[in-house]
């Protein structure tokens, strides 16, 4: 099989004092721009497209969402159409995220938060399958069940390259999650470190895209370093995420994999790892993000390389 990332040692003086090896699963560098774990979520949704001959796929999501940026990029790879329903107003088409997108071909559908939250709306969901029969529709963040099967693959990569005891990810919507559960099927520890603040359903939203959940049970996700909310920190966040950077020479961003980079190295502080234990730190790719968030003026430009496509 092919291995679509690299796993990395990073070194950092706390993993020294604190005698843990960590490597980095490098998922963000499956692509200069697109989010590693969203094209996983994505590749058996677009397979599944293809081979059923869908015209295209129809998602969902916000403004800046990494989701919509992927599905963007690789149905225009995959000669799929798509067609993105954006939370917002029509002003945000030409911001950071989705200008890239439409380049790439997608349609933009804005829509109102109510209409929004209808996302999931079985009604709502029969509507837009009948408005666009020869679309596939896919969730908000690509997360069902041939995204977790795409998710699992980190793990048989992982097996192939080394051993380990704890792996850690940023947790949203809980499928990338799920489907390192399905897949690890209890081999390893797995903690989700949550980024965002109403996260007590995350733990039955992973259970409910698990086919039989009770079959797992090394698993737990962390609700107390989300620093405020879903792109929510404070500048001392941001101090610690970028020395963090500087001193290892990879780049974490605020949204995601950085909220893991604040968990791991309050764990270790913490002692929460015993000595000689092997971590690894599932990069989730989300560097496009910060291109919007300069724009949003949440980030300095300065401090901060944007990735552009090439
Ligand atoms: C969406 C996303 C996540 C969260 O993945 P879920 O499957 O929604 O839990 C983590 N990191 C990045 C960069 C993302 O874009």
């Amino acid at each position: 099989m092919k291995i679509e990332s690299k796993l990395q040692t990073i070194s950092h003086p706390l993993f020294e004092k604190h005698k843990v090896a960590v490597s980095i699963k490098r998922d963000d560098a499956i692509h200069p721009v697109i989010s590693g774990n969203k094209w996983r979520k994505l590749k058996f949704n677009l397979h599944y497209a293809k081979s059923h001959h869908y015209a295209g796929v129809l998602s969902f999501g916000g403004s800046f969402s990494n989701h919509i940026h992927a599905l963007a990029f690789s149905c225009q790879q995959q000669g799929l159409k798509c067609i993105g329903i954006i939370r917002g107003e029509k002003e945000y088409a030409s911001n950071f995220t989705l200008s890239m997108a439409q380049q790439w071909g997608m349609e933009l559908h804005f829509v109102d938060r109510k209409t929004y939250r209808l996302r999931e709306n079985k009604d709502y969901l029969a509507e837009l399958q009948q408005a666009y029969p020869d679309y596939l529709i896919v969730p908000e963040g690509g997360s069902n069940e041939l995204a977790l099967t795409g998710v699992g693959e980190i793990i048989t990569e992982l097996n192939l390259q080394g051993q380990f005891d704890t792996l850690l990810t940023p947790v949203g919507s809980g499928g990338t999650l799920a489907g390192l559960i399905q897949a690890d099927n209890n081999q390893h520890n797995l903690l989700g470190i949550s980024v965002l603040k109403q996260d007590g359903y995350l733990n039955e939203q992973v259970n409910e895209l698990l086919v039989d959940s009770s079959n797992y049970s090394n698993w737990k996700i962390m609700s107390q370093f989300h620093c405020g909310g879903y792109a929510k920190f404070s500048e001392e966040d941001i101090k610690k995420i970028q020395n963090f950077n500087q001193q290892t020479g990879f780049t974490f961003e605020p949204v995601y994999s950085g909220k893991m980079i604040l968990a791991l190295m309050n764990l270790i502080e913490q002692h929460y790892f015993p000595k000689g234990h092997r971590i690894v730190l599932l990069h989730t790719g989300g560097l496009q993000g910060i291109g919007g968030l300069i724009e949003r003026g949440l980030l300095d430009a300065e401090d901060w390389l944007i990735p552009t496509f090439q």
